[in-house]
């Protein structure tokens, strides 16, 4: 992508947003309720075009724009909207009796500077709901879009401006290059959304400026199916959460355990499923996404080779088409169970039970979301006190991240930080502690210096009781 940016391009505008945040106006609760307002005007009057950019980058279907994309951006900005005062207030925090009469309490302000650094995959919703945050919060921003999605890149670029106040809030369009020198800069935050590779990179620039980052990643997000409860639904969940977007999403099931004695059920109802949301022949259908970009179809279709094709497997290079494909018989040292999928081929391992299915999960880095289909409870509870992941969602798939009352984030592997709702007004705040005392009486007398053994017996005696 040639953006015709310079690494002077990137500090100039680094530093005239820093000056801007010198200025206060990003502050007040009028700029920010302002700014909000006007993300919301964008994406309303804006959404015919953006949902044909995302058309052209993945060919999501206009509906699941606005239920992935718009719609939940939308959802994050009106929440925010409607409680910002609140959380601009802060809370009280109690006052341990030894230093009454005081005052406690928690005073959220903007950081100044962030950068939001985002994927390919749900390339609006991945910068815009951090944003909202951000904005919410007093901060500038400089906002950096992937270079794969062109067309939603080249949009955000060319009508943020006219929406947000250009003194506070930038695109900068570009790849790895861009990318570089802007986590060169010193950020008061970084907020990315990626793969692990380049969240390394992220990690090792942030760290020179002892900058704090969010890292939103992902990784192999299992789901366990014992073979309880109705199979079809089952199966139509796990294959809507797998299909949408051709498989790429942070949160999609990356493959399947399941007990010998539902495997084959679970594999023909998927297929079934298949066929009931994309059709028989799901290249012809409006609502199948494609592969992003050549270099990934050519690495998903090099995993059909892996394992025995169940059903789908069709592919064609040139709209980088690749069918819903469930694959069994692989083995867990191959690559489609050593990497993160990512796309639309779906293993699925027989698993004796559910302690074979918790230590199969267990060896392997902690996954972003896992999933567990099963009406027993015991089963239910077991993987919740024995596993680890951002999310554990019960017979549901990819749902957990519209809660906006949850975080959204992974753990270990899967990421640092979470977000969504008040936590990415919290995330881009800094939480400032804030403590007052009337100068009389002057209570603190009592512990100040000489310590005579009474008055430290006295002290010691106090605290001890008060504490
Ligand atoms: P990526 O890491 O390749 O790219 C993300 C961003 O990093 C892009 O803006 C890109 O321009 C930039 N970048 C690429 N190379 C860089 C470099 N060398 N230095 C600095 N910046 C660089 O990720 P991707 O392929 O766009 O996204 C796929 C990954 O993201 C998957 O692992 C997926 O699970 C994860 N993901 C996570 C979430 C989440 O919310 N947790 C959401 C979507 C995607």
């Amino acid at each position: 992508m040639v953006t015709g940016l310079t690494r002077k391009n990137v500090t100039e505008t680094v530093a005239r947003l820093r000056a801007y945040f010198g200025t206060d106006a990003t502050r007040t609760y009028a700029w920010r309720r302002q700014q909000l307002d006007a993300l919301e005007r964008l994406l309303v009057e804006r959404s015919t075009d953006i949902a044909d950019a995302l058309r052209a980058d993945l060919h999501k279907h206009p509906t699941e724009s606005e239920i992935t994309e718009i719609g939940f951006v939308l959802a994050e900005l009106r929440l925010t909207r409607r409680r910002l005062r609140r959380w601009m207030r802060g809370s009280r925090a109690r006052v341990p009796l030894a230093l009454a009469p005081a005052s406690a309490r928690t005073v959220p302000q903007p950081l100044g500077a962030a950068l939001i650094v985002g994927p390919w995959n749900y390339p609006l919703q991945l910068l815009l709901a951090p944003l909202v945050g951000a904005l919410a919060a007093g901060n500038t921003v400089v906002i950096k879009p992937s270079e794969l999605a062109p067309a939603t890149s080249e949009l955000l670029g060319r009508i943020i401006p006219d929406y947000l106040d250009q003194q506070a809030v930038a695109v900068m369009e570009g790849g790895p290059e861009v990318s570089g020198w802007l986590l060169d800069q010193p950020w008061d935050h970084i907020f990315y959304t990626g793969g692990s590779r380049v969240a390394k990179i992220v990690a090792e620039k942030a760290a020179r400026h002892l900058t704090p980052v969010t890292l939103e990643l992902g990784g192999k997000s299992p789901v366990f199916v014992d073979g309880t409860g109705n199979l079809r639904s089952v199966a139509r969940r796990i294959v809507w959460a797998k299909f949408i977007n051709a498989g790429q999403t942070c949160v999609a099931p990356d493959y399947v355990l399941v007990t010998p004695d539902a495997q084959v059920g679970l594999q023909t109802e998927m297929a079934a499923a298949v066929r009931e949301l994309y059709g028989d022949d799901p290249e012809q259908s409006p609502d199948y996404g494609r592969i992003i970009s050549t270099d990934h179809y050519l690495r998903l279709t090099s995993m059909l080779r892996l394992g025995t094709v169940v059903s789908g497997g069709r592919k064609e290079v040139g709209s980088r088409y690749l069918e819903p494909t469930i694959l069994a018989d692989v083995l867990p040292t191959s690559s489609v169970m050593t990497e993160e999928i990512f796309g639309p081929v779906l293993p699925v391992i027989s698993i004796a039970d559910v302690d074979e299915a918790i230590a199969f999960i267990n060896e392997r880095d902690k996954p972003l979301a896992l999933y567990v289909m099963s009406s027993r409870r015991a089963v239910r509870r077991t993987f919740l006190e024995r596993t680890s992941s951002g999310a554990l969602a019960i017979n549901v798939g990819a749902a957990h991240l519209s809660v906006p009352g949850l975080p959204f984030g992974g753990v270990g592997a899967s990421g640092m930080g979470s977000y969504h709702g008040k936590r990415t007004f919290d995330l881009f705040s800094h939480q400032r502690a804030v403590f007052s005392k009337p100068l009389s009486p002057d209570t603190l007398r009592l512990i100040y210096p000489p310590y005579t053994p009474r008055k430290s017996r006295f002290v010691t005696k106090l605290l001890r009781r008060l504490s």
